[in-house]
């Protein structure tokens, strides 16, 4: 494949490139760097003229260096991965939220049906789309409601009805560009050889969080609502193991192959939930540190408890997680962001 990855410097759009080069793609990486990183593109050997991997640096927004590099590199298979993703951001700024993740993702998928060689779109969405489900659907299959509770989950749904309606339109018009779209759930851990990790500014996301604390990076870390719902009080999420989420693309873009017209649409979780406190629990548990822990307020967007029925993923790609116990999801992280306490700054 000759793959388009955007976000490539990024978290997860780093491990993507990490996977199609040793697969033996070939991958251009955009990335605007806002908060990608040039390092991991280094590290990945986008700097050797020889390697599979070119990074080049830019927005998806930019229609005519996007329509260049579709055009340039032969691009037969676009993996979108930029966008902002912080639930509580989007709420206190949701304009940069549509602009980033709407109005510069639309200008993509545009590129990309003018780009006639570009046959594959997969698309990162998100758990966020559904919100808070109704009873009786968690675990959450593919069929639940999509009525999102934050300005993040509106943005990913509605790039997700831009993709069926353009993929709807391309096939009356024989215009051949296959659509998936992955509902990531808490895309968590970093590539087990210990090359790429993950390192967000600002970082908000439970488990790094955690470990910074543990790190000392941090005083305490703050459990937002203990009168959730819940077991224990705590929301509850599916962590899923970033190396095994990068495989469901894989598999994904396999199929796309020979799938119908109709897009797709698949949960990538483990099938598993675990609450805020199981998941404080794993880091110390590794980490072997005690931390501070407070308990706050609720924040606003979240939703009690999302964790995925992985079926048909699993029967239709073939798709198991690898990696189901927290503290081996948690000690992958661990490892990476312990060893470099100054993120790729220090790399
Ligand atoms: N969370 C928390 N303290 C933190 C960060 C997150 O209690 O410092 C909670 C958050 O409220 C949510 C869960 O951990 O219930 C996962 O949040 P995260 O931001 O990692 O991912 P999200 O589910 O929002 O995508």
């Amino acid at each position: 494949m000759n793959v388009l990855v955007t976000g490539g410097a990024g978290y997860i759009g780093s491990h993507a490139c990490q996977r199609l080069v040793r697969d033996g793609h070939t991958v251009v990486a955009l990335d605007s760097l806002d908060r990608g990183h040039r390092e991991p593109m280094a590290l990945l050997g986008a700097d050797d003229p020889e390697s599979l991997l070119t990074f080049v640096e830019g927005t998806v927004g930019d229609r005519q260096l996007v329509s260049r590099l579709l055009a340039e590199h032969a691009i037969d298979t676009v993996m979108h991965f930029a966008a902002l993703a912080y639930v509580g951001e989007s709420v206190d700024d949701p304009m940069r939220y549509y602009r980033t993740n709407v109005e510069a993702g639309v200008a993509l998928v545009d590129a990309c049906v003018d780009a006639p060689a570009v046959t594959r779109f997969i698309f990162s969405s998100s758990c966020a789309t559904y919100g808070d489900p109704p009873e009786g659907m968690v675990p959450v299959p593919e069929s639940c409601p999509q009525v999102p509770t934050s300005p993040y989950g509106r943005t990913k749904l509605m790039l997700e009805d831009v993709l069926r309606d353009t993929a709807r339109a391309c096939a009356q018009s024989s215009r051949d560009l296959r659509v998936a779209m992955l509902r990531y759930f808490n895309v968590a851990g970093s590539d087990r050889s210990g090359t790429l990790g993950e390192d967000h500014t600002p970082e908000t996301h439970l488990i790094p969080v955690a470990i910074h604390a543990a790190m000392g990076k941090r005083d305490h870390m703050s459990i937002f609502g203990t009168d959730y719902p819940t077991a224990d009080g705590t929301c509850v999420r599916d962590y899923v193991h970033v190396e095994d989420l990068i495989d469901a693309h894989v598999r994904v873009a396999e199929r796309l192959e020979s799938a119908p017209t109709e897009p797709l649409a698949y949960n990538v979780g483990i099938g598993l939930g675990y609450s805020v406190r199981e998941v404080l629990d794993a880091v110390k548990r590794v980490s072997g540190v005690e931390f501070e822990v407070r308990e706050a307020p609720r924040r606003t967007g979240d939703a009690v408890a999302l964790y995925a029925e992985p079926a048909k993923i699993q029967a239709e790609l073939g798709w198991h997680a690898q990696v189901t116990d927290l503290d081996e999801i948690v000690a992958s992280a661990w490892r990476w962001m312990s060893a470099h306490p100054a993120g790729y700054a220090g790399a």
